[in-house]
Parts: C-alpha cells; sequence; structure tokens
C-alpha cells in the first residue's frame, strides 16, 4: 500500500447484489459486490449551475464532509457500525477484507460522485486487489496521464449519460454534459476498460435527445470495432407526487429502445432495473 493513511470522504461501505446495469458489455448485473459509496457529488454542488439530479437516491451521498461512515461488519447482516470520516485507506482495506464472501465478483466505487475526490481514489484502487467496477456520472475528466493510471485499474465502468430531465444541468450547460460524460466512455473505452452508458428515463425525456445520444454512442467503438452499450433505466421513484409527474409510459419506453435502436444494434441495448429495490437488498 502506497499510502495507507491517506484519507477521503466516505458514506458507505457494505455487502450486496449489483442491480442495475442489464446485460452489454461492462455491465455488473446479478454480481456480488462490495459498495464504496463515496460522499461529495461535483452535479449537487453546481457543476453545471444545478443543485443534482431530481431523482438522486443518495442525497445524503450528495455532501462531501459526511459525518460518519456507515458500514456493515459481516458480509450480508444489512447491520451498520459507524466511523468517523475522513477514513485511511488502511480502515477502508480492513472494512472490505471483512465483507469478503467466496461469491464476491468486484467492489463497485459509486458515490456520490467517486472522482470528485481524484487524488483518493486513485490512491485507494492500488490497494483494493479485486476487480473494480467504477459508477460514475463522467463530467469529471481527469488529465491524460491521471486518467491512464486510474484506467489500468478499473476494469470495468458504468458511465451515467444524464437525460435533461435529470435536471443535473441548466438547459443552457446540458449539452455540455452530456458531450463531457461521451468523452468520458470514449476514453475509457480506449484504455481498455469495459465501460457502457447509462441512461433514466422518465416521461419528460426527449425522443430528439436520445436520438443525438444514440448517435454519439453509435461512433464509440472498441478495437474489435463493436460498439459501446447503452442500458436505459425507467425512473423508479418513491415520492408519489414526483412518481405522478415523472413516471415513464412503456408505450415512452418502447419509443426509446426504437429511437435508440436506429444506431445502435440490439446487442448492444439493454434495459436497467433497480433489482436490489424491488428485492429490498442494500
Ligand atoms: S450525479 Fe449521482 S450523486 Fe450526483 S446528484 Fe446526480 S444521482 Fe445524485
Amino acid at each position: 500500500m502506497n499510502n495507507p493513511d491517506l484519507e477521503g470522504y466516505i458514506a458507505e461501505i457494505f455487502s450486496s447484489i449489483q442491480g442495475e446495469g442489464g446485460t452489454v458489455r461492462g455491465s455488473c448485473f446479478g454480481k456480488r459486490q462490495i459498495f464504496i459509496r463515496f460522499s461529495g457529488c461535483n452535479i449537487a454542488n453546481g457543476a453545471f449551475k444545478s443543485t443534482g439530479c431530481f431523482w438522486c437516491d443518495t442525497p445524503q451521498a450528495q455532501i462531501m464532509e459526511t459525518e460518519y461512515l456507515n458500514y456493515e461488519q459481516k458480509p450480508c447482516s444489512q447491520e451498520f457500525e459507524r466511523m468517523k470520516n475522513p477514513v485511511k485507506i488502511s480502515e477502508i482495506i480492513q472494512i472490505v477484507e471483512n465483507l469478503i464472501t467466496p461469491d464476491l465478483h468486484s467492489i463497485s466505487l459509486t458515490g456520490g460522485e467517486p472522482l470528485y475526490q481524484l487524488e483518493f481514489i486513485s490512491e485507494l484502487i492500488k490497494a483494493l486487489n479485486y476487480p473494480l467496477y467504477l459508477e460514475t456520472n463522467g463530467s469529471i475528466i481527469p488529465f491524460e496521464n491521471d486518467l491512464k493510471e486510474l484506467a489500468k485499474y478499473i476494469k470495468y465502468c458504468c458511465c451515467d449519460i444524464k437525460d435533461k430531465s435529470s435536471m443535473a444541468a441548466l438547459l443552457f450547460n446540458w449539452e455540455n454534459l452530456v458531450n463531457n460524460e461521451l468523452e468520458f466512455i470514449s476514453k475509457m473505452i480506449h484504455y481498455g476498460v469495459e465501460t457502457f452508458a447509462k441512461i433514466v428515463v422518465t416521461s419528460q425525456t426527449q425522443i430528439q435527445d436520445i436520438q443525438w445520444i444514440s448517435k454519439k454512442l453509435s461512433e464509440i467503438k472498441y478495437s474489435n470495432g463493436e460498439i459501446v452499450g447503452l442500458a436505459i433505466q425507467p425512473v423508479s421513484l418513491e415520492n408519489e407526487d414526483l412518481k405522478d409527474k415523472y413516471s415513464i409510459s412503456i408505450s415512452h419506453l418502447n419509443e426509446i429502445f426504437h429511437t435508440s435502436a436506429e444506431y445502435l444494434n440490439p446487442e448492444n441495448l439493454t434495459l436497467s432495473i433497480q433489482a436490489h429495490k424491488y428485492l429490498k437488498l442494500l
């Protein structure tokens, strides 16, 4: 371990099953993972002039300086202990070691936005000796050398493409945000990371936006010519008022799939659901 005393802010660490991502290349849907949820999110902090996605399901992780890290001490116990933040890399490794089970597939680095603490994550990944899965909003693009170094340790990556209706960016900034995300995906694939795009869709999702995004994605290819995958995830909301306004109809969802398929072939398209929510997993 290069720097075991380096400290960062982590909201949660627990063992569960990856419930998102569907069946495209790079997805770890259905696999046992240890989830390390980073605190802090650049988008919630106004990077694109908004206060974050309206459907963010981990608002506690939007704040960087979370007071405590909540962690499972025994895998699958769903019982949490807590530790004061910031925490050292060596402390995280100890928690992770206690959560290892025979079915462990990979470690998910999620958030918040994991790359918001770039120096910290860059050191942490060197100390985690398991396949790593990065879940990112794709809006932070590190300098080329840093990204190349990061990519050496990451095996899989799920990169969000924020639909306009997410409100992750103010309207005038939305194209910038998506262009950043597309660039991030393209670079990760270039550096050999199994990467796919995920878009959360709502009743407000515009078909012309899906067309634009799918066309851009169809230009991002692996070295063997395979096009990057797109996971389409219907928004899932608990608040009744939001549910009424934003839940997507089946016909709208079908239209989104048909539109994406004008540019991406069926092999590159998948439905993503938040299966962990249905099963009441963590
Ligand atoms: S990017 Fe992720 S953590 Fe940030 S506000 Fe959106 S959903 Fe929440």
